[in-house]
């Protein structure tokens, strides 16, 4: 068992699967789901604390939406397109079309701006059979998606904005630092010569702004777009692009995106795309290959296994797993007809951060021995219990 290999990890830890029938994709157990979705509440909520409006857009669109998009030339060798009778469709590769329909359903005005949209969107794009990894490299994945409606001005404040939220969400889940790149041109791509030059200049404006400093990755920008590339390095000094921020003069254009300013005319808003995990099957397997399948308590889908010493103490262990989960834990009773040296052994194995052993004199004064996986061992009362874990879970 290769604790670095997420693959090996997802099936040790009954996290997820992959078939043949469904190359690219996940088979998601329910203790992955939790991962998944403790991961997109945690994003939720600092999204929400940013000024973000959650969205959701269609899964299929018309190969017309595509065509002025510019994806269906562009991207079109990654996109899923299906026939109904003479009309194609293709399965979204990206949110940011969608999110410029729901910007054209009204009519806007400066005072609108910045306007936030965000989406926890399935994205499907095609990747030959060879190339595909695991959870790295998929063919479906969900993206934490967004994209700010902005004023020229407001770019420097939305990057900066940005910038502080990755560095939070970044560290909580155990990567203290990260790189940047910014991608410039690629040789595929929309846009004049003119409306690079600014789109470039203005980025690295805002990130020197944002005090990030960043090394020049030429080429690599978006079609749209150049981008603000963060890097993480993980627990082998292997480095992982994340997040994203694209600065996007075209998109805008091309489905003619306007707002009236202050004098009532037309004028083209600046979209700015981002995400902070980029794709989640992605991030979860460098999660737990950065961690060797630890993860934090907070994203532990198992907190907490509490075993009792002997079947006399069943009851009890029921009676403090009731209480531990009343207040939100995650935990199982572990009642096994096994040794406790065993079952210890088996809660280590299964990577569960906090073994909760109730004997005696537990049931008796109503304690807890908490043993974590690091081998410290505490007694304390069901509620002083419940407030160190807590500060696990912080
Ligand atoms: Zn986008």
């Amino acid at each position: 068992m290769d604790a670095h290999d997420h693959r090996q990890l997802g099936a040790k830890l009954d996290l997820f699967h992959q078939q043949e029938e469904a190359p690219g994709t996940a088979f998601w157990h329910s203790k992955g789901a939790t991962i998944c979705l403790l991961l997109e509440s945690y994003i939720r909520s600092e999204m929400q604390r940013a000024g973000f409006l959650e969205v959701r857009t269609p899964q299929l669109m018309s190969r017309t939406l595509w065509e002025q998009s510019g994806h269906w030339s562009r991207f079109g060798d990654n996109m899923f397109v299906f026939e109904d009778g003479n009309r194609q469709y293709a399965l979204k590769p990206m949110n940011c079309p969608g999110h410029l329909q729901l910007f054209r359903q009204q009519i806007r005005s400066y005072r609108d701006l910045p306007l936030r949209f965000n989406e926890f969107g399935v994205c499907h794009r095609y990747e030959p059979s060879g190339s595909l990894h695991g959870l790295k490299r998929v063919r479906a994945f969900t993206q934490d998606d967004a994209h700010v409606f902005c004023a020229p001005e407001h770019i420097d404040g939305e990057v900066s904005r940005f910038c502080d939220l990755l560095r939070r969400v970044y560290r909580r889940l155990g990567f203290d630092d990260f790189k940047v790149g910014l991608s410039t041109r690629p040789d595929n791509r929309e846009g004049s010569d003119e409306v690079w030059d600014e789109a470039e200049a203005t980025l690295a404006t805002a990130a020197r702004a944002a005090g990030l400093s960043f090394r020049i990755q030429p080429g690599d920008g978006a079609f749209y777009g150049p981008k603000l590339e963060f890097i993480l390095t993980d627990c082998q000094g292997r480095e992982w692009q994340c997040g994203t921020i694209q600065l996007d003069l075209v998109l805008p254009e091309r489905f003619d995106v306007t707002v009236a300013n202050s004098d009532g005319e037309r004028v083209r808003p600046v979209v700015i795309h981002h995400a902070v995990l980029g794709s989640f099957e992605r991030f979860v397997a460098i999660l737990l290959e950065h961690h060797r399948g630890r993860l934090p308590f907070w994203l532990a889908p198992d907190q907490i296994v509490i075993s009792p010493v002997s079947d006399q103490q069943d009851e009890y262990a029921r009676e403090v797993s009731d209480e531990f989960a009343s207040m939100g834990f995650r935990c199982t009773v572990d009642a096994a007809d096994e040794t406790l040296s065993r079952r210890i052994v088996s809660a280590r194995e299964r990577m569960i951060p906090a073994f909760v052993v109730v004997g005696k004199r537990e049931a008796n004064d109503r304690s807890v021995s908490i043993r974590e996986l690091d081998g410290k061992q505490i007694t304390l009362s069901i509620e002083a219990a419940a407030d160190h874990l807590k500060r696990l879970e912080a």
